[in-house]
C-alpha cells in the first residue's frame, strides 16, 4: 500500500496512473469503521487502483468543539485500509489542500439550504470545496460516497455535473452496528449506555417506514417519530422529513409510484447523529 503526502508527488503521481487504470476514490476524514471500508470494498470491486483519503476538513465544522474532538485513529486506519488492500492512502495536511486555494463556488440551486444545512451553516461550502480540491488531485474516474450522508451525496453529484467533471458518483448503502445505529464516526464519543439509546433511532425509523402508507400526511409520521424518540433518555430530535431523492424537496404527502428518502438528525447528549431510509411506494 502506497502512502503519500506530499502534494508534488500526489499531483504526478495520479496524473500518470489514470492512463493506464481506472481509479477509485474514496474520500474521508478518518477514525474508519466499517461503513468507510464497504465504500473501498466497492471500489476495489469497480476499478482497478483504490485511492483513499484521510483528510479532517476543518472547513466544514460548524462546530468548534466537534472539529476538536474527532476521533483520529491513523495508524488504525492505515492497519484497516492495508487489511482490506486498499492500493494508496492519500493524507495531505490543510495548507496542502487550502494553499493558494480559496475553494469552489458552486450554485447549490437550494440544495444546501434546508435539513443539515439549516442546522449546520457553512457546512456544505466546506465539503464542496474540500471535495472539489482532492477530486482536482486524485483525477478519480470513479468516487465512491455513502448514502448515509444523502445531502451530500445529492450535492456532490451537482457539483460534479457543474463542473463538467468527468467522474462518475457513487452511492454505498448505509452499514449498521448490529443493533441498527448507522455506523459513524461519532459513535466512538457515545457511552456504552448513549449507544444502546442510540439504537432506538433506526428502530423508530423502521417503525415508521413499515406503517407510513400513500395518501398519508408526512407530518403526522414525522411527530410520531420526534414524540417517541424523545420518550429515549439523551435523544433529542433534530429534524425527521420526508423528501424528493434527486431535488431533496421537502413532501407534506406520499404519493403512488414514488421515492422518498426519509432523514433525521438526532442529538444523543452532545453527538449529533443523521441516518435515511430511502422508502419505495
Ligand atoms: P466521513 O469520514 O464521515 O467524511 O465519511 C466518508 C465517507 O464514508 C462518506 O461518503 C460517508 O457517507 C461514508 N460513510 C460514513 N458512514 C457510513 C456508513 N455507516 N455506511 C456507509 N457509508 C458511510
Amino acid at each position: 500500500m502506497k502512502i503519500i503526502n506530499n502534494l508534488s508527488e500526489a499531483f504526478e503521481f495520479f496524473e500518470a496512473i489514470r492512463l493506464n487504470k481506472v481509479v477509485g476514490f474514496v474520500p474521508t476524514m478518518g477514525a474508519l469503521h466499517q461503513g468507510h471500508i464497504s465504500l473501498v470494498e466497492q471500489s476495489l470491486k469497480e476499478t482497478d487502483l483504490t485511492v483513499v483519503s484521510i483528510f479532517v476538513n476543518p472547513r466544514q465544522f460548524n462546530d468548534k468543539s466537534d472539529f476538536e474532538n474527532y476521533p483520529n485513529n491513523q495508524q488504525m486506519d492505515m492497519d484497516m485500509l492495508e487489511k482490506v488492500g486498499c492500493d494508496v492512502i492519500f493524507i495531505p495536511d490543510n495548507k496542502q489542500i487550502y494553499d493558494n486555494y480559496a475553494g469552489y463556488l458552486m450554485n447549490f440551486e437550494g440544495l444546501d439550504s434546508k435539513y443539515e444545512g439549516e442546522f449546520r451553516p457553512g457546512h456544505f461550502q466546506g465539503v464542496v470545496d474540500v471535495v472539489f480540491r482532492l477530486f482536482d488531485i486524485v483525477k478519480p474516474h470513479k468516487a465512491f460516497f455513502g448514502q448515509k450522508d444523502f445531502q451530500q451525496l445529492a450535492i456532490i453529484k451537482k457539483m460534479t455535473a457543474q463542473a463538467g467533471l468527468e467522474i462518475e458518483i457513487l452511492s454505498c448503502p448505509i452499514v449498521r452496528e448490529k443493533s441498527g445505529l448507522a455506523m459513524s464516526s461519532r459513535n466512538e464519543r457515545l457511552t456504552q449506555t448513549q449507544r444502546v439509546n442510540a439504537a432506538s433511532i433506526y428502530a423508530e425509523m423502521k417503525i415508521v417506514a413499515n406503517s407510513i402508507n400513500i395518501g398519508d400526511k408526512t407530518k403526522q409520521w414525522s411527530n410520531h417519530f420526534v414524540k417517541n424518540i424523545e420518550k429515549v433518555e439523551d435523544l433529542k430530535a433534530e429534524y425527521c422529513i420526508f423528501c424528493n431523492p434527486n431535488t431533496l424537496e421537502e413532501l407534506d404527502e406520499v404519493l403512488q409510484n414514488s421515492v422518498v428518502v426519509m432523514c433525521v438528525a438526532v442529538w444523543c447528549g452532545k453527538v449529533r447523529l443523521i441516518d435515511n431510509i430511502i422508502l419505495e411506494f
